[in-house]
């Protein structure tokens, strides 16, 4: 097989089910076509293949792409073109990929849906009145319709998980500080990670190896070895202890959620594991911690977008200020600028210590929860949203009840685990996801139980 085919197949079902799925914003079809045909010389020239060599890929469009239009699903951005790779996409490159194309997602990482992109909503590929979730909707959607091999997605509150539960894949947000953010377009710096979506947790683990590690372009990468993570896939987890915890499977859960993961914790007893009843007493305060910091953040980190030195700058100003201004209300959509109001708020004098400080002290409660946990036990288990996929519009009329879909993976972005979303059975026609949740840098024991139990 050569690489100009698998990279033909790619566009042939692009060309048969995006205009349905809507995953894609940007193709790179020209640019992929020419670097897998010098990816196809290589492979006779008997040069040494890297680990991912020719594997079609896509990007969410908040990983910014030399000279690949990366848009963060806003019109703010929607004609910018990077001057520089992220540093995840320079390693899967060194590693072989090719980038098909980039993938649509809620603007600036903001939503649980798809439906707050600028320029269109990604479908449901199991149901096309569905949601896939988000933000890293197109991500899951690509992946799920074969679009592509794997995809990148980033995760500030649930965003690889939640989409990858709803579309049937696999996908992990790594530990803080286990892959460079160098690139990342910022929404929440503290909490946010990119990580791969796959069909397998082979795939993924194979993914993470090439992602994981230092980089000096980014303060915040870890300096802690990166192990094989393939390695890990030994099928055997006997011994294991797992917690789960009585606020994951309790009110606010759907039935079939509960019952896919009291199934599956069978199926991992079957193998050896045991399993036990925890608390994560604090659970019921992440959601509003986490929209206070988060918000907080975003708020700073999208002062950039001014009109002076990115993207898009309104033709409607008399004078710098009213320039700036014109500029974000425009280039904008009513959730960013929702969060961007809520952040500026909670971090004005006055109100500081009441709403920023008191959220910043429940998210070391809730890192906490979670490390008295795993002196116990080894992984943490429980569903990855609480429903499975809703409708198209069943939510954006009431943002609190999208957010309320967050509900279990955002403690994992406050605490700084790694957690993983595998396919855990169907309701209703539609996938569930089982969460697994492990300790900081614990990558490897969650992908052995995920792939144990996949
Ligand atoms: N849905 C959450 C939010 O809207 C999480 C988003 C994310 O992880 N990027 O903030």
């Amino acid at each position: 097989i050569k690489v100009s085919d698998l990279i033909d197949e790619s566009y042939k079902r692009i060309n048969q089910v995006d205009d349905k799925i809507k995953a894609f914003l940007t193709l790179n079809e020209e640019n992929a076509r020419t670097q897998a045909a010098s990816l196809d010389d290589k492979l006779t020239s008997g040069e040494e293949l890297g680990a991912l060599f020719g594997m079609p890929i896509g990007i969410k469009d908040n990983i910014v792409t030399k000279n690949l239009r990366t848009t963060c699903g806003s019109r703010i951005l929607e004609k910018f073109d990077p001057v520089y790779d992220a540093t995840a996409i320079q390693n899967l490159h060194n590693a072989g990929t090719i980038t098909i194309g980039k993938l649509n997602m809620d603007e600036f990482g903001m939503g649980s849906s798809n439906e707050n992109s600028a320029f269109q909503k990604t479908l449901n590929p199991w149901n096309l009145e569905y949601v896939p979730g988000g933000s890293s909707g197109g991500s899951a959607a690509a992946v799920a319709a074969g679009e592509v091999l794997f995809s990148l997605g980033s995760d500030t509150g649930g965003s690889i998980r939640q989409p990858a539960a709803f579309c049937g894949v696999v996908g992990l947000k790594p530990t803080y500080g286990r892959v460079s953010r160098f690139g990342l377009v910022a929404f929440a710096s503290s909490l946010e990670q990119i990580g791969p979506i796959t069909r397998t947790v082979e795939d993924n683990a194979f993914l993470l190896e090439t992602l994981a590690g230092l980089d000096p372009m980014d303060s915040t990468s870890a300096n802690v070895p990166v192990p094989k993570y393939t390695e890990s896939l030994t099928g055997d987890i006997k011994g294991l202890k797992i917690g789960v915890p009585k606020e994951y499977i309790g009110e606010g859960v759907s039935p079939e959620s509960r019952d896919s993961v009291l199934e599956a914790l069978k199926v991992l007893e079957k193998l050896g594991a045991t399993w036990e009843e925890v608390s994560l007493p604090h659970s019921k305060y992440a959601l509003s911690a986490y929209y206070l910091l988060s918000s907080s953040e975003a708020s700073a980190n999208l002062a950039r977008f001014d009109g002076v030195r990115y993207g898009y700058r309104t033709d409607n100003a008399k004078n710098l200020i009213e320039m700036y201004k014109n500029t974000r209300a425009e280039g904008f959509g009513d959730e960013v600028k929702r969060r961007i109001m809520l952040g500026t708020f909670a971090l004005s004098s006055g109100y500081y210590d009441a709403y920023y400080k008191k959220a910043q002290q429940v998210r070391t409660l809730i890192k906490k929860d979670f490390e008295d946990v795993f002196e116990k036990f080894d992984v943490i288990i429980g569903p990855t949203a609480p429903t499975p996929a809703f409708k198209l519009g069943e939510k954006t009329t009431d943002p609190l009840t999208m957010y309320a879909n967050d509900i279990l993976t955002i403690p994992v972005n406050l605490a700084g685990v790694p957690g993983i979303s595998v396919p855990c059975g169907f309701a209703g026609g539609l996938p569930l996801g089982l969460q697994i949740i492990g300790r900081h840098f614990d990558e490897s024991t969650v992908y052995r139980v995920a792939h144990a139990f996949e």
